[in-house]
């Protein structure tokens, strides 16, 4: 199994990193990408890639919420690490007015310039999309052709699913939300398919059931692959096998080590 999404470098693990990692590839996780947040995140990310070179990915962006009005300095910052090695994605990146909408214009126009390093890059995008399809939508109609990429963290409708298609064949990053008990996650599944959805952990956050509301960890995927079997009436090895090869795929990994 593949954990598409995973910030195993932030403080949350300052005290037993190599445990969470060691749990994680004993559990049968035997890949992790992690995404960058922002400037700050940049450091931790390297040293634990460099930790664990077999075992992770890295992908280079800034996160929505972390845009503010001098976004511009940041992201000249982002992009001036992005020739530091061999990224698989441009991420996260995307669109948040959950938290906070007053720099809408600046997310948006933060998205669409990351949107073309992933095109001049040939990289697939990782976006973050939290009451924001409107808004993303609106920058994939700037573009004549987009990268591939995946909805990490997907919690939208049926109807999403829909409209995203119109803009191309993305994958969509499913998590712990989809063991919550009034997550509407379940319902979407059969429409995106077993093809096109992407296991994920969103570490240290969105820990599925039983320990939601705890510290989550990349060791969680069985449990979030196991639930998408049970929903999608196929055995848990299919998903692990299927969400696995999309995974390779779209960030064209190198695994080396198959355990
Ligand atoms: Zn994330």
């Amino acid at each position: 199994m593949i954990d598409t999404h995973t910030h195993i470098y932030l403080p949350e693990f300052d005290g037993d990193r190599d445990e969470v990692m060691a749990r994680a590839l004993s559990a049968g996780v035997r890949h992790m990408v992690l995404p960058n947040v922002d400037c700050s995140t940049v450091e931790p990310m390297y040293r634990l890639h460099g930790s664990y070179k077999d075992c992770t990915s890295m992908a280079m962006g800034l996160h929505p919420t972390e845009v503010g009005a001098d976004y511009g300095n940041a992201l000249d910052e982002i992009a001036s690490r992005l020739d530091d090695c061999r990224f698989v994605g441009i991420g996260e990146i995307g669109i948040d007015m959950y938290w906070d909408k007053t720099y809408r214009t600046e997310q948006m126009d933060a998205f669409a310039e990351q949107i073309r390093w992933a095109l001049e890059r040939d990289l697939p995008i990782i976006i973050h999309c939290r009451d924001g399809l409107n808004e993303v939508l609106e920058v994939f109609d700037r573009f004549d052709r987009l990268p591939c990429g995946v909805f990490h963290s997907f919690g939208g409708s049926v109807d999403d699913v829909k409209r995203i298609r119109r803009y191309g064949d993305f994958y969509f990053g499913i998590n712990g939300v989809v063991t919550f008990k009034k997550s509407q996650v379940p319902a979407v599944l059969p429409e995106i398919g077993l093809g096109r959805i992407l296991l994920e952990t969103d570490s240290p956050y969105l820990s599925p059931a039983p320990f939601r509301g705890r510290r989550n960890e990349s060791s969680r995927i069985p449990l979030i692959a196991e639930c998408v079997a049970r929903i999608l009436d196929v055995p848990a090895e299919q998903v692990s096998e299927t969400t696995d090869a999309s995974a390779q795929d779209l960030f064209k990994l190198n695994i080396k080590q198959q355990i």
